[in-house]
């Protein structure tokens, strides 16, 4: 028994650039990264140390998620015990939200990261990796999904956020919280939400073609973004405010657009799901999902955007695109 880890860079893997120029780059091996730490070793289970990548989380793509999720499912396949994926923290919560959606195993995929590179005092790094690598062996963190583990703080893909830019306990879950915490050498589960259903494979070469577009409504938006939109995208995900909202102005647009490509409606706020059918204004939720807006509950956008292209990837069609954003949202 084992446990696999894939290192794909990020600031946990960052090291100086040296003469390559100031700051720092993803140069670390995923074998520099256990070496540096402690405890690792003692855990019980030795980890087999795979290089993916080496990049900044910016520049990951669905892609190289479908192909980690292959990976880690011919790991477990194998008879690894769980599976760690050390990657940058700015897009964690979608890359690990796109495995939760496809991950069928009872093994932890446990993703985790860092906010302060190796050079800086305080590196987080190996804390997160040790407790990374203790949700992924313990038999109480199985079939939850995929966790994400920072902080020693275990969250549900499902629901975790990244919500501050360079604090250590960036990693939030707004609506429920942790669902679990690594205390000690123990992992204490706090709370096991429902599995639901993996979304059925997906063909890369449909899913890189799918496109999906994320507008953020604003203040005094006019809309000026949107024309045009149905012709080079296939789905629209909107953040509006608060309950679901836009400015009036916007509403026929929407409503225009929704009559040819699926848009899905959620809030930016934050947390906290869009309402269905308390407002009644032009721009309001009730009127949007009138003029053929889909809910997206509480998904956030960016989690919403995730599931919406991966369904249209599948050749999904709306009423079944209403039905998985209700089961998900
Ligand atoms: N910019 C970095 C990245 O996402 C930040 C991090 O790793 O925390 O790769």
């Amino acid at each position: 028994m084992s446990i696999t880890l894939f290192a794909l860079g990020g600031t946990i893997a960052m090291g100086d650039a040296g003469q390559d120029g100031p700051g720092v780059l993803p140069r670390l091996t995923g074998a520099d990264l256990t070496a540096a730490v402690p405890g690792l070793a003692d855990l019980g289970e030795p980890l087999d140390v795979r290089d993916v990548l080496a990049v900044p989380s910016a520049n990951l793509t669905y892609r190289h998620v479908l192909d980690l999720v292959d990976a880690a499912s011919r790991a477990v396949a194998a008879g690894a015990v769980g599976v760690v994926v050390t990657q940058g923290t700015d897009t964690l919560e979608e890359s690990a939200f796109l495995a939760d959606l496809l991950w069928p195993h009872a093994a932890p995929l446990v993703f985790t990261g860092a906010m302060r590179n190796p050079t800086l005092a305080g590196a987080d790094g190996p804390a997160n990796l040790l407790a990374a690598a203790r949700v992924a062996a313990a038999p109480a963190a199985r079939d939850l999904g995929v966790l994400v583990t920072l902080n020693d703080d275990v969250h549900a893909a499902r629901w975790v956020r990244k919500t501050h830019s360079t604090s250590t306990a960036t990693f939030v879950s707004p609506d429920v919280g942790p669902i679990g915490l690594v205390v000690e050498e123990e992992v204490r589960v706090l709370a096991r939400p429902e599995r639901r259903e993996p979304l059925p494979p997906v063909d890369p070469t449909r899913l890189g073609a799918t496109r999906v577009a994320l507008h953020t409504a604003t203040l005094d938006d006019d809309g000026g973004l949107l024309g045009g939109l149905a012709g080079t995208h296939h789905g629209l995900v909107v953040a509006g405010f608060g309950v679901g909202h836009v400015p009036g102005a916007l509403a026929p647009m929407l409503g225009a657009l929704a009559a040819q490509i699926p848009v899905v409606l959620t809030s930016r706020s934050g947390a906290g799901s869009v309402l269905r059918h308390t407002y009644g204004a032009v721009g309001s939720e009730s009127d949007l999902q009138r003029r053929g807006l889909l809910n997206g509950g509480m998904l956030d956008p960016y989690k919403a955007k995730v599931l919406l292209r991966l369904l249209l990837a599948a050749g999904v069609d709306r009423p079944a695109i209403a039905a998985t954003l209700a089961r998900h949202g």
